[in-house]
């Protein structure tokens, strides 16, 4: 929670504060209004989430305008989110998390981080290095797996990487290990190799553990705003994406895409990455970020 917090301080200083301002100088009318909608936009919130917020302030403007005009714009982000919330979480032994997305977004790091956290809830950790491509991804996520002390499964640079992730599972279920995370390429020559490379990862542990739901966590970088959206388009549409996770936050004033990228994917974002550090990955609650960017506590968090 606390990391969250310090996560967003670049978001909360250049886009929120001067909203929370502008409430402060003057009250709720036309002219504030429209202060608020280039705010909402510059802070990536996206045109629908915003649209919406303006008409819910509106509305809030007909009843006697004494509504907190932050509170509406919360409540109003809170609902946004919520249509986005994580189902349950898949069942099967082991569970099997394929972690994909472009290179450099922060994908090992994240890989390494979730395997700590998962590790020091009590969960047995095997790692598989599915990014057969770049000797350096294997490598790194060794480096990765020696920090947080969990094993990694590996073979040699060029191999296939659904052999590989078979590789991990079998082991998985031979060793008792009842969690894999699956690194995965970011780039191939061309962007249809890739998709399909992925998806025979994923055809392979579909077969092995026979019915079990895959998940797929689509990594994306903060720094690239409403952005991801289009990147994010191109997993979505050739894998099964159950979560997102949010890199780079600590480092980018555009954490109010995290509205729009989850509203419009519909996916929601599980965790975020707040930090290089091993401990900096926090799980996403879209009420405590809310209240936290707008520095507002008690907002309808039934
Ligand atoms: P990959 O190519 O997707 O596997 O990306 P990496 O895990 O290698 O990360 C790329 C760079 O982003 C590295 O320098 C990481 O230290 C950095 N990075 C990853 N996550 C975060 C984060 O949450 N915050 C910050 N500030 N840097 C991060």
């Amino acid at each position: 929670m606390l990391r969250l917090v310090r996560g967003l301080k670049k978001t909360k200083e250049r886009l929120f504060s001067p909203l929370r301002n502008l409430f402060t100088d003057r009250g709720l009318d036309e002219e504030s209004i429209e202060r608020i909608e280039e705010l909402l936009i510059a802070a990536d919130i996206g045109l629908d989430a915003t649209e919406r917020i303006i008409e819910a302030l509106k509305n809030s403007m007909g009843h006697g305008g004494e509504a907190d005009p932050l509170r509406v714009i919360g409540e109003e982000l809170i609902g946004i989110m919520r249509e986005a919330e994580p189902g349950q979480q898949a069942g099967g032994n082991p569970r099997v998390i394929v972690v994909v997305g472009v290179n450099g977004v922060g994908k090992t790091s994240t890989i390494g981080k979730l395997a700590h956290r998962l590790g020091e809830e009590g969960n047995k950790v095997l790692l598989a290095a599915c990014d057969t491509f770049r000797a350096a991804a294997i490598e790194q996520l060794e480096q990765w797996a020696d920090r947080v002390g969990a094993p990694v499964v590996r073979q040699k640079m060029g191999s296939d990487p659904a052999a590989v992730a078979f590789d991990a599972v079998q082991s998985a279920l031979a060793k008792g290990f009842d969690t894999v995370i699956i690194d995965t390429a970011g780039r191939l020559h061309t962007k249809s190799g890739l998709m399909e490379e992925l998806k025979k990862i994923f055809r392979v542990l579909e077969n092995r553990l026979e019915g079990a739901r895959i998940e797929a966590w689509l990594v994306l970088d903060a720094n690239t705003g409403q952005n991801s959206i289009r990147q994010a388009e191109a997993f979505v549409e050739s894998l099964p994406v159950t979560g997102l996770v949010l890199t780079k936050l600590d480092s980018t004033a555009k954490g109010g895409a995290i509205i729009s990228i989850q509203s419009t994917l519909g996916i929601p974002v599980l965790f975020v990455g707040v930090g290089e550090g091993v401990e900096d990955l926090e799980p996403f609650d879209g009420r405590i970020y809310v209240s936290e960017l707008l520095g507002i506590d008690g907002l309808d968090t039934a």
